[in-house]
């Protein structure tokens, strides 16, 4: 019987390079159908996934335990390879800044946030955004498409190789959590993203553990008992406006998921506890949502769910509709929410000088065709629809 041609079970993916299928963001159960494809021993997952995933190999060449005929072998029908870092930017405070090319030629941002002991990679979950969300950037870029599972774990991988941080057991990581807050909503794209930090939690490989991974969505209420039960990592959600009348404005998803709804949904949310709270994320706009009657109701809509509140200082982009609340009024909402018992630290803004922080992402990269705009929107449409998604709201 002969072997079975590994390059026909499974679809071409943006991370593949010259027709050879790239192995990084496989599940274990993908990566053991490809070896075993090419008549290798299941023992070798194993050993394949930790030069992956725990040593960050980018070739065959280097898994030395291999046999060197078995590498070959390898080499011959896949692929480890990075996509391509066409722009690699510094913050003067250490943020850095990558963008990333896909073999299709779309771009997505990522970026790091180190602190004094650890740090944080910020990581895309689409290309662009459909949610047009009025004080964000990325807002303003049309949605292109999902990522692949494959570019999600790529993101962490390129990161890791970036800030020579392989093996994944170095000591003092400042690659030490993941952020689900770069361009995109997860929640629309929670499949990929699932299987993404899957790859990424697994023991013996990233071992970046569930209690360091966050996941942010502007309110697809829906999606979040999902992301609770299979991933359970926490959860962080795009507040920003205490009634329906204004986030239907600002953040339009809520139109379809309003307050009440999505705050039944976070109440719902597995394992809470006060050691283990939702994050509620509130940018502050001045003479927009930042008065102390807001924060009041803000008090009252949280009650009974384990919270902390994240105030982010609005960072501006070129055309952006709004101003940053003032330091004292981000001072006077933070105090009458803490006064109430939730913790309410203000975002430090990380990155604004290379366009990194909250809300700035945007690639100018994605020019695309009218007619190739259509194709990929009846695509995108069709996955929501099966998905019991319309993300079209109204505006
Ligand atoms: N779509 C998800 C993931 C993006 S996370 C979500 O909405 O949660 C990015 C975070 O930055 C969100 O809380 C978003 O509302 C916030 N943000 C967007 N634009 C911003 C800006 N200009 N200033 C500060 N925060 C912003």
């Amino acid at each position: 019987m002969g072997i079975i041609d590994h390059t026909k079970s499974f679809a071409p993916s943006p991370t593949d390079v010259g027709g050879k299928r790239n192995l990084v963001g496989l599940s274990v159960e993908e990566l053991t159908e490809a070896l075993t494809s090419l008549g290798l021993e299941t023992f070798r997952v194993k050993q394949v996934w930790s030069w992956i995933y725990f040593h960050g190999a980018t070739d065959f060449a280097a898994m030395t335990t291999l046999a060197k005929p078995v590498r070959d072998q390898l080499a011959e029908h896949f692929t480890v390879a990075r996509p391509t870092v066409t722009q690699d930017q510094k913050s003067e405070d250490g943020t850095r800044k990558w963008l990333v090319r896909m073999s299709d030629g779309q771009e997505v941002e990522c970026v790091h946030i180190p602190e004094t002991d650890r740090g944080a990679l910020c990581v895309s979950s689409q290309v662009g955004c459909t949610l047009t969300c009025r004080f964000c950037h990325t807002g303003t870029q049309r949605l292109v498409r999902n990522l692949e599972a494959s570019e999600i774990v790529m993101q962490v991988m390129l990161a890791r190789d970036a800030l020579n941080e392989w093996p994944s057991t170095k000591d003092d990581r400042k690659l030490s959590n993941i952020v689900m807050m770069g361009m995109g909503e997860p929640l629309f794209n929670l499949d990929n993203v699932a299987k993404a930090l899957r790859i990424v939690m697994h023991g013996e490989g990233i071992a970046i553990g569930k209690r360091r991974i966050t996941l942010s969505t502007a309110g697809v209420a829906p999606m979040i008992k999902r992301c609770g039960e299979e991933l359970d990592v926490n959860l962080a959600v795009s507040l920003h406006a205490v009634t329906d009348e204004l986030r239907d404005q600002i953040v339009p998803i809520n139109r379809r998921y309003p307050i009440k709804e999505l705050l039944q949904a976070c109440r719902d949310y597995p394992g809470l506890t006060n050691a283990r709270r939702i994050t509620f994320e509130y940018v502050m706009l001045k003479g927009v949502n930042d008065s102390p009657a807001d924060a009041k109701q803000l008090v009252r809509l949280l009650r009974g769910i384990p919270s902390k509140i994240n105030l982010i200082p609005f960072n501006p982009w070129p055309g952006a509709p709004f101003d940053c609340s003032d330091d004292d009024t981000i001072q006077k909402f933070g105090d009458i929410v803490n006064a109430a018992g939730y913790p309410s630290p203000v975002r430090t803004p990380r990155g604004r000088d290379i366009m990194a922080a909250c809300g700035q992402l945007k690639s100018s990269s994605v020019r695309l065709s009218a007619a190739e705009r259509l194709a990929i929107d009846k695509i995108i449409a069709e996955k929501e629809k099966a998905q019991g998604l319309d993300t079209k709201v109204p505006l």
